[in-house]
This record gives structure tokens, C-alpha cells and sequence, in this order.
């Protein structure tokens, strides 16, 4: 392991045993991390709800300092964060280095939140009565996260947590435990007490998930993952009527009109559909081209695809990493060769890539049809599928055609219709010319079967604080 990053995952590896870490890219074990039993995240939990008692009786402007210093630690340490989160997920360096730049920006902007936690003083509705609101915090939460972003799922969901006076406890993927372990590392370094802030790995992930849910401590439950996990913890927190914030799958369409600016379309595209492999909650699952333009976007899209560098993201000029594990390339293979059996054809890729036993061809099928499962299933590979359409009404219903509703990107340079498509898209992100949309200063999350809740922003706080009215009354002289 090497020495710049061991320190920073050091206190979460197992003596012996343990669950193995592996590098997507080689299936090399890269480490043994320690796991925690149901009695130990118990522990853990109510250990959480003491030391949370110390930090809400904090100031704000005390909270906000601890974030700002664990910020800072992020970007001192980018390189060996970057470096771990490429070897246990995969994702190309550049990538890498470009979510520790995100996730820093989520405990950036909450260190900033922090101390703007206003209340309200609403006119009263009688004399000598008056009505204040609070907000105070939610209490004790815990959080599940995914793989796919080991390092910025973590920041999204513990930073306003921990800004709004709450503690957390966060079960990270199987796959990604060192970069939320390293997160934790930097966390405890910047002065933020090591209780409020607890990583547990385990390799049970439904056991420690019905923990969390059926705990009488934990006030609320943060998810980001996939619709089927998300729907089985909802109705789990149902039990003891948890908060619940949950970031889920999506099927984004992208759609490019036929007075789409085509070259930034096809960047777009490329971004949206081939950013970490394909493996993105908010990536292009379905590319909707106008007829008229389709031959001109799929021989540019093409020619991009085509000269992209597949290879082990830690090697500098790599775009493709690995799938995350064969179960993903085995699903990416089922997909796409369905449509090509079902009558898509094949533009480029379509297969197993030589660099590796967990890599895939970026690849480009056209004829994709609505119906076909990998237009209404998350492809989570370098695939895309490119489903042609008439009209305006006949790309918004396709686009809706569907129980998810993440993220949605539009091109087109016709002001009155991307104002149309954009209120006709049941969806929480509708991005305008643009193939990346994640910022920390803007509301993110899904409706439909995409989710509950939003995260960044100023509403990402709220979903932290509660709302309390106190009356006053017997004011009268
Ligand atoms: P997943 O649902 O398999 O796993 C996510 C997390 O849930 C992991 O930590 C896993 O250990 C845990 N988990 C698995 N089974 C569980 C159970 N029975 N009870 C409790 N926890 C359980 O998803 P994944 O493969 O890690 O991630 C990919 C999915 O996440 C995709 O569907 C993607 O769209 C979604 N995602 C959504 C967002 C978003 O913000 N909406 C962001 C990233 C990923």
C-alpha cells in the first residue's frame, strides 16, 4: 500500500480478517478493512446520540470552523484521496481528482451554512401572544452510500448533517470503504469529535440497514443508491417513522433537438453518457435525436467515442476504467445484447474490452425503441443508446416515459422551447446545454421513483432541522 495514503485509512484495517477491498482494474486485493458487527453500530449509534449533546451546545460559528478545517485537510490531501478513490472504484485519476474537488465543495459551502440556521418570527394572530420558530436538529442520523461516488456521497450527506448540530454514523458501498475511512481520518484531524462523525463498514449491508432503520436513536435515514434498496428501507424507517432523504436510481434522457448547437450536444454527451464508465446515477441513459439531425450527431458522437482511452484509470491518459464488478458488466452485456437482438443496431464497441476483465468497449447503438430494457432499465455502462423522434411532444413523452426522475439534459438554442421542455420534464434536474450539472450550490435529487429530498444547496441544511413553534403568550402589561 503505499505510504502517502496508508496513514489515512490506517485505523480502518483489519488485524486479521476482515472484508477485502479490490482494485476494479486488477481484481488485486488492495486492503483488509475492519468490519462492525450489530452490537458494535449499536455502540457506535448511542455513543453518537452523547457526544451529539456536546456538539449542538456548540456555537455555530464553532461547527462552521470545524468543517472549514476538514475542507481544508481535503484539498491538502487531494492527490492521496484522489489516488484512493481511483484504486477501490475505478474511475480515472482526472476523474478522481475532480470528486475530491466536489465532495471538498459540500463541506465547503455547509461550513458556510452552518451559521445561517435562521429562525422566524411570525406576526402574531393576538395580543400578548407572539410565535417564534426554531431550527433546531434532527438528532442522530445515519447514511448508506454507494460506490460510484465513495468520496462525495459521503460529504454530501455529513457535512450539512454535522453543520445543522446533528451526528452521523454512515455505512459506506462494500466496494469503496477507504475513501469514506480517509474522509473520517481528515474529519477527526480537523478537530471534529470522533464521534460525531463514524464510519462502519460491514459486509451485511441489509442487517446494518434494518439496524439503522429500527433504531429508536436514529432520527433519520440518508440513502443514495439504487430505487430497489431505497424502497426497501423506506418502508423499514416506516417502523419508527424516520426522516428519510433518499438519492436513487435514474434513466435521464438527453435530448438533442435539431437546432442544437450539435458539436456542444456531442460534448455533452460525452460527459453525460461517459464520465466514470457510464456508472453515474445522473448519466445519459437514453440519447433522444431529432430525426433530422440523427446521422450528423451519430457520426460526430462517433468519431469521440471511438478515440476514447480505455485502460486502468491510475495510467494518466485513461478515460474508461473498469465496471465496478463483473455483476455490472454482465448487466451492461445483457442490455445491449437484447437490443441488438431485439433490432438496434451497432455504431462502435458492443463488447468486452481487452484492457482488463472488468472492461467494456464504449459503444454506440442506434434504433434503440422506449420499450426495450435498455431504455428502461439504468445501463450503468459506456453504452449509449440512441432513440430517434419526431417532434418536441414526441421526445417530452418518451423522456417521461419512465418511473424515474432524476436528472434530464436538453439542447437546443430555441429559447421558447427549452423553456417548454424544461416545465414538461418530470424531473428534479433539467439541465439546458450542459452535460455536467452537479454543484454544491444547487438543489439536487429526483421525483418519481428517483427519490425524496434534495442535497447541497441551502435546502440540503433543511433536511437536517427541524422546525419548532414556540407560543408565547402572557406578554400584556
Ligand atoms: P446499491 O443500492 O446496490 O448499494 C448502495 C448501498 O446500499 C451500498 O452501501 C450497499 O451496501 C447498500 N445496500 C445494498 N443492499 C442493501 C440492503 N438490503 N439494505 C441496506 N443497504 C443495502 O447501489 P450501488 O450499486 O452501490 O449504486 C448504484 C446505484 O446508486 C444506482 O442505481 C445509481 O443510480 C444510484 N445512485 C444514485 C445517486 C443519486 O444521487 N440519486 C448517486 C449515486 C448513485
Amino acid at each position: 500500500m503505499p505510504q502517502d495514503y496508508a496513514a489515512l485509512i490506517a485505523h480502518g484495517l483489519a488485524d486479521s480478517g476482515g472484508m477485502a477491498v479490490l482494485d476494479p482494474a486488477t481484481g488485486e486485493r488492495i486492503a483488509n478493512v475492519r468490519t462492525y458487527s450489530s452490537a458494535e453500530i449499536d455502540a457506535i449509534i448511542r455513543a453518537a446520540e452523547t457526544a451529539r449533546k456536546d456538539w449542538v451546545g456548540e456555537t455555530a460559528k464553532f461547527r462552521a470552523n470545524r468543517l472549514r478545517a476538514w475542507f481544508d485537510l481535503i484539498v491538502a490531501h487531494r492527490e492521496q484521496l484522489a489516488e484512493i478513490c481511483t484504486r477501490e472504484c475505478g474511475k480515472p485519476l482526472a476523474e478522481a481528482r475532480a470528486e475530491v474537488d466536489y465532495a471538498a465543495s459540500f463541506v465547503e459551502w455547509f461550513s458556510e451554512e452552518a451559521r445561517r440556521a435562521y429562525g422566524e418570527v411570525v406576526p402574531s394572530f393576538a395580543a400578548g401572544k407572539a410565535i417564534i420558530v426554531t431550527k433546531e436538529p434532527v438528532g442522530t442520523c445515519a447514511a448508506i452510500t454507494p460506490w460510484n461516488f465513495p468520496l462525495a456521497m459521503i460529504t454530501r450527506k455529513s457535512a450539512p448533517a454535522l453543520a445543522a448540530g446533528c451526528a452521523m454514523v454512515i455505512k459506506p458501498s462494500e466496494a469503496t470503504p477507504l475513501s469514506a475511512l480517509a474522509l473520517e481520518a481528515l474529519a477527526v484531524k480537523a478537530g471534529i469529535p470522533a464521534a460525531i462523525l463514524r464510519i462502519v463498514p460491514s459486509a451485511d449491508p441489509a442487517e446494518v440497514g434494518k439496524l439503522f432503520c429500527t433504531h429508536p436513536v436514529i432520527r433519520k435515514i440518508s440513502f443514495t443508491g439504487s430505487t430497489a434498496v431505497g424502497k426497501l428501507l423506506l418502508s423499514q424507517a416506516g417502523s419508527t417513522v424516520k426522516k428519510a432523504c433518499m438519492e436513487l436510481g435514474g434513466n435521464a434522457p438527453f435530448i438533442v433537438f435539431e437546432d442544437a448547437d450539435i458539436d456542444a450536444a456531442v460534448d455533452g454527451a460525452m460527459i453525460a453518457k461517459y464520465r466514470n464508465a457510464g456508472q453515474a446515477c445522473i448519466g445519459a441513459n437514453r440519447l433522444l435525436v431529432q430525426q433530422s439531425v440523427h446521422d450528423r450527431f451519430v457520426e460526430r458522437l462517433a468519431e469521440r467515442v471511438g478515440a476514447l482511452k480505455v485502460g486502468n484509470g491510475m495510467e494518466a491518459d485513461s478515460q474508461i476504467g473498469p465496471l465496478i464488478n463483473d455483476k455490472a458488466l454482465q448487466k451492461v452485456e445483457m442490455l445491449t445484447d437484447a437490443a441488438l437482438s431485439g433490432g438496434a443496431a451497432r455504431v462502435c464497441g458492443g463488447g468486452r474490452h481487452n484492457a482488463g476483465a472488468q472492461f467494456y468497449t464504449p459503444t454506440i447503438l442506434t434504433g434503440v425503441r422506449q420499450d426495450m430494457a435498455i431504455a428502461q432499465q439504468e445501463i450503468f455502462g459506456p453504452v449509449a443508446s440512441i432513440i430517434p423522434f419526431a417532434d418536441e411532444a414526441d421526445a417530452i413523452r418518451i423522456a417521461n416515459d419512465t418511473r424515474s426522475g432524476l436528472a434530464s439534459y436538453c439542447y437546443t438554442r430555441d429559447l421558447g422551447r427549452a423553456w417548454r421542455v424544461m416545465s414538461a420534464l418530470e424531473y428534479g434536474m433539467v439541465s439546458i446545454n450542459e452535460g455536467l450539472l452537479g454543484t454544491e450550490v444547487a438543489p439536487f435529487g429526483g421525483v418519481k421513483e428517483s427519490g425524496l429530498g434534495r442535497e447541497g444547496s441551502r435546502h440540503g441544511m433543511d433536511e437536517y432541522l427541524e422546525l419548532k413553534y414556540a407560543l408565547m403568550g402572557g406578554l400584556s402589561g
